[in-house]
């Protein structure tokens, strides 16, 4: 079913949550154990994020570099296939534009319709280690806009293929939405603007980059209407769980955290003291996203969802 369709047929607000791929070499079964836990909160859907592969390059003598893989992530179609085989639930997986060449896309959305999925989340993607700013694939996409128009255009049996009678595709498609702006927009306007072009191009839903200030969500939401984005935005949360996230969540998603949540995770010593906050402060956010009538709650577990079991069992 569509991520789209269960919210228009939500009389409440919706649990739904973001897993990892193992990194490779690991089992599907660390993503069961992740998923367990929360099915008793009915999450509608359940997101998988895609990773690009990362290399580098190691000298090997005589001048000779050799490209080396550094960290991967496959597998995303097929643990969305799992999970709507071993769940009955629905699976997001995220489509990006980046180190994709258009006829690899078309691909890749042939075999995720084969497998019965109804539903992408359509990313630009970021930079990988070796690039210093994105770098679209010669015959890729540069922005996600154009990644969500190749899907429209598969939705009305447009493939690369001319001439030919072709079966659409019925995907429905969400965008990533940023409260507090995409870190290289030149300020909210202009991200708005290119937001409603994603809507405009097709983008059923957003879902927003994760925040720990509920205000910006709103005044986001608010911004967005103004700016004539009607689609349903869903908040996305990311509980904080360890001291090492204190300073890595702000420098990597681009965030900030409220001057009340920094002055308590100036007092906090220990991982369990972060994750306590953590917890609290997540269920704080939820409480007053859901009675603010959010359409759904999205909650980052990046496959480790204890926290979010602590926060879901209070609030769902
Ligand atoms: P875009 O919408 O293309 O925007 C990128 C930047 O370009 C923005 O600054 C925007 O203002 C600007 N822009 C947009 N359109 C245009 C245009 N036509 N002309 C000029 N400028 C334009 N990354 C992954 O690699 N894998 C994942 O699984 C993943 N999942 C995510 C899930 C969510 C909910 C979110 C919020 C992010 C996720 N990301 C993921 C990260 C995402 O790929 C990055 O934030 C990336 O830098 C931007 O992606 P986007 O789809 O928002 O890009």
């Amino acid at each position: 079913m569509k991520v789209i369709d269960h919210i228009n047929n939500a009389k409440e607000t919706l649990f739904s949550f973001e897993i990892l791929p193992p990194l490779k070499g690991k089992s599907i079964q660390s993503i069961y154990n992740g998923i367990d836990p929360l099915m008793e909160f009915k999450p509608k859907f359940i997101n998988v994020t895609y990773h690009r592969e990362e290399y580098m390059y190691k000298e090997r003598g005589q001048g000779l570099l050799e490209k080396v893989s550094i960290r991967k992530r496959p597998g995303t179609v097929g643990i969305c296939a799992a999970i709507m085989n071993k769940y009955q639930v629905d699976a997001v997986p995220h489509l990006i534009c980046g180190g994709f060449s258009k006829e690899e896309t078309e691909n890749a959305l042939i075999d995720l319709q084969f497998l019965g999925i109804d539903n992408v989340l359509a990313l630009r993607g970021d930079s990988i280690k070796t690039e210093s700013n994105f770098r679209a694939h010669p015959e890729g996409h540069s922005y996600a806009v154009e990644l969500v128009s190749q899907i429209v255009d598969m939705n009305k049996g447009n493939y690369s293929i001319e001439d030919i009678k072709l079966e659409p595709t019925d995907f429905c498609i969400g965008v990533a939405g940023y409260p507090e702006k995409h870190f290289e927009a030149m300020n909210l306007q202009t991200d708005l603007q290119y937001l409603k072009e994603k809507v405009g191009a097709g983008a059923e839903y957003i879902v927003t980059q994760m925040f720990f200030d509920n205000k910006k969500y709103f005044d986001f939401v608010e911004k967005c209407r103004q700016v004539g984005i009607t689609v349903p935005i869903i908040p996305g949360l990311k509980p904080i769980k360890t001291m090492a996230h204190i300073s890595f969540l702000p420098k990597f998603f681009h965030i900030d955290y409220p001057e009340e949540l920094s002055a308590e995770l100036l007092k906090c010593k220990t991982n369990a003291d972060v994750e306590r906050l953590g917890i609290e402060w997540g269920v704080h956010q939820s409480k007053e996203l859901k009675k603010a009538g959010a359409p759904c709650i999205h909650y980052y577990t990046m496959s480790n969802s204890s926290s979010t079991e602590v926060i879901a069992r209070e609030v769902f």
